[in-house]
């Protein structure tokens, strides 16, 4: 059974949706537009099809970006690419199944020693102890059980997704600290933060689909590095059903994903053999809070 979509008119930024009081709620913390596709799309769209309130919150608008697809890079995307990518963001949420969208609405940082990065409204160069009062207002607001964030890894070390990991662990512990950011609503403390991302083991996978169908392997150059690499994946979520909510939902970023590139190569039906799973391993554990007086 496909996942269920859910109109965009549900999406209510800063306003959490009145059923879920009684409904698990799970939060995903990403960095740019198609990091929500790219990486635990298969896993939200599994626990929003049984019903759990999905949250994502998209820290910065990916404006930075590269047009990556020859097929779209024409004058007019190009001009309007920050409004373009939000666009693809919004097919990317409800091919996924999420139920609200948060931005945090910082500009995107771009790699180091690039214009972007100079930026003082970047999300880079935004204050920590502001980012993590934004996080823990959110996470009072939708109170999830359970936060999916980057782990520290310099696999991919853009600056964005290295600062997701920073505000994110400390959010995760003050939003349910009563001394902590007291005017930002009620305390939470969500039981279980995740790490998504890199997985030696979905790498290796893909690695050797690749191989077998005589496609030359993205991950060529840098195979051997990975196979040394130490596997931490504690958490396998059966994605089986929704291996095509991915795929859709990197396709809706017409701007960052050429469908010819040897990344999409593989069919739905090879992903659904090779590596019909979405990886995590636990992050921080929750403290117990106790009210200073
Ligand atoms: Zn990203």
């Amino acid at each position: 059974m496909p996942p269920m979509l859910r109109s965009t008119t549900n999406f209510a930024p800063m306003a959490a949706n009145p059923s879920r009081s009684d409904r698990l709620s799970l939060m995903a913390i990403h960095a740019h537009p198609d990091d929500e596709a790219s990486k635990g799309a298969g896993t939200v769209a599994r626990y929003s099809h049984e019903g759990v309130h999905t949250v994502l919150v998209t820290c910065t608008g990916g404006e930075a970006g590269d047009i990556l697809n020859p097929a779209v890079d024409t004058d007019e995307v190009r001009e309007r690419l920050a409004d373009v990518r939000m666009e693809e963001l919004l097919r990317a949420v409800e091919i996924i199944g999420y139920d609200v969208l948060h931005l945090l609405g910082y500009h995107d940082s771009g790699m180091p020693d690039t214009e972007h990065n100079q930026r003082n409204d970047n999300f880079a160069n935004a204050d920590n102890d502001e980012v993590v009062g934004k996080l823990v207002e959110l996470i009072r607001l939708e109170k999830p059980q359970v936060i999916l964030t980057y782990d520290d890894s310099r696999f991919y070390p853009h600056p964005d997704h290295l600062k997701v990991h920073e505000v994110s662990v400390p959010a995760f512990d003050a939003a349910g600290d009563p001394d902590a950011y007291p005017d930002a609503g009620e305390p939470w403390q969500p039981a279980k933060l995740y790490y998504t991302g890199f997985s030696k083991r979905r790498v290796m996978a893909m690695h050797e689909a690749f191989e077998r169908l005589g496609v030359d392997s993205p991950f060529k150059e840098r195979i051997v590095d990975i196979s040394e690499l130490h596997d931490d994946f504690t958490t396998l979520i059966d994605i089986r059903d929704h291996i095509d909510v991915r795929r859709d939902a990197l396709l809706a970023h017409a701007t960052q994903i050429d469908p010819e590139s040897h990344w999409m190569s593989l069919s739905e039906e090879v992903m659904r053999e090779v590596i019909p799973w979405g990886g995590v391993r636990p992050g921080a554990q929750p403290r117990r809070h106790r009210r200073n007086r």
